[in-house]
């Protein structure tokens, strides 16, 4: 390590720098230096507003109104379309929830919804409607997932979700935890989570710490879509995680004019190996109303898939899924 020169530097941690994030489209143009003109259509008036932290921001290509990762982050006017078969709860999760915020759909394994919180509004999120207020187990409604874990001896895996989980403080992380230690049918914790991409600062040691801690297997899913989005930071983070002992593995959205093409998705796979992940599934896009401009369809998508099967070991292949109302689990498209 080369020693810092100004001692006195400042790093802010993790919540600063999610206070901090850029929530104006005119902010996250001009650190861009993008025309307005130069981008879709700003959609200025939404409930899901704009969000991304900085140090997403800085992997953006200054000057390109189509950066990939820009087009994930920035509300434009299509949102307000219309379109047939795109609804506001696509895959029929409210009907799903045994107590609040906790999905249980597939056999072995449940899923809980800690926070509707995020460090990064991804435009094309199936839970952007999401009434996280009422499904949000928060710290009151816990105790009802926590006795429905207990009574539910079928399940051995817990999925926390959100939201994002790890938008939570270390604390309150631990206030959960602490209660399932007595349940002993739950072998593995995995964690969905998109932190280590976009705010791979939240991977600190506090996290690490909590994370040994745990007396079952721990499982991390991340969220990347693009190889652009791995930098340095990431791969530091990731590496963290990685001597921690946690199995990383990445989700993927198929996101027309961002990974649609066999080149993207296979440096994706690439980079992400280099950095300890091994790819899981590349999602169908789920038909959230609002995202419709960035669906690819299907038959496209099985091209994209045999492209990949040719350029990459197996193991670097994600599977590719889609989420069908109803079904046991992932479908293979
Ligand atoms: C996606 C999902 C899971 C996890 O499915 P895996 O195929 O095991 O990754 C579990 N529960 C719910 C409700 C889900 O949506
Ligand atoms: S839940 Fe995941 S995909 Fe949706 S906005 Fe949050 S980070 Fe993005």
């Amino acid at each position: 390590m080369i020693p810092r020169i100004q001692p006195a530097e400042h790093r802010p941690g993790w919540q600063e720098q999610l206070a901090s994030a850029v929530r104006s489209v005119d902010e996250l143009l001009q650190l861009l230096h993008i025309e307005p003109s130069a981008t879709a259509t700003p959609l200025l008036q939404h409930d899901f507003p704009l969000r991304v932290p900085h140090s997403f921001v800085q992997r953006m290509v200054h000057g390109d109104g189509q950066d990939p990762l820009l087009l994930q982050v920035l509300p434009v006017a299509e949102e307000s379309n219309q379109a047939a078969g795109f609804s506001s709860d696509p895959l029929e999760e409210l009907g799903a929830m045994p107590s609040p915020g906790l999905l249980h759909k597939y056999p072995g394994r449940a899923l809980l919804t800690l926070t509707g919180a995020c460090a990064v509004h991804c435009r094309y999120c199936f839970r952007r409607h999401f009434p996280y207020t009422d499904a949000n187990p928060g710290n009151g409604h816990w105790q009802a997932a926590i006795d429905y874990l207990e009574k539910t001896a079928d399940v051995s895996e817990l999925i926390l979700s959100g939201g994002d989980p790890l938008t939570l403080s270390d604390a309150r992380l631990y206030s959960l935890t602490d209660r399932l230690k007595d349940i002993q049918h739950l072998r593995t914790l995995r964690i969905h989570t998109r932190l280590p991409v976009v705010l791979p600062a939240r991977v600190d040691d506090g996290l690490i710490e909590w994370i040994t801690s745990q007396p079952v297997r721990v499982v991390m899913v991340i969220h990347c879509n693009h190889p652009n989005e791995i930098d340095d930071s990431v791969i530091a983070a990731l590496d963290k995680l990685g001597a921690a002992g946690v199995t990383l593995l990445n989700q993927s959205v198929l996101l027309r004019n961002i990974n649609d093409n066999v080149a993207t998705l296979t440096r994706l796979s690439q980079r992400l190996f280099a950095a300890g992940v091994l790819p899981y599934y590349l999602h169908q896009l789920d038909r959230v109303q609002g995202a419709a401009h960035f669906e690819v369809d299907i038959k496209r998508a099985r091209i994209l898939e045999s492209g990949l099967r040719a350029a990459l070991p197996g193991y670097l292949v994600p599977r590719l899924v889609q989420e069908v109302p109803g079904e046991p689990g992932k479908t293979p498209v």
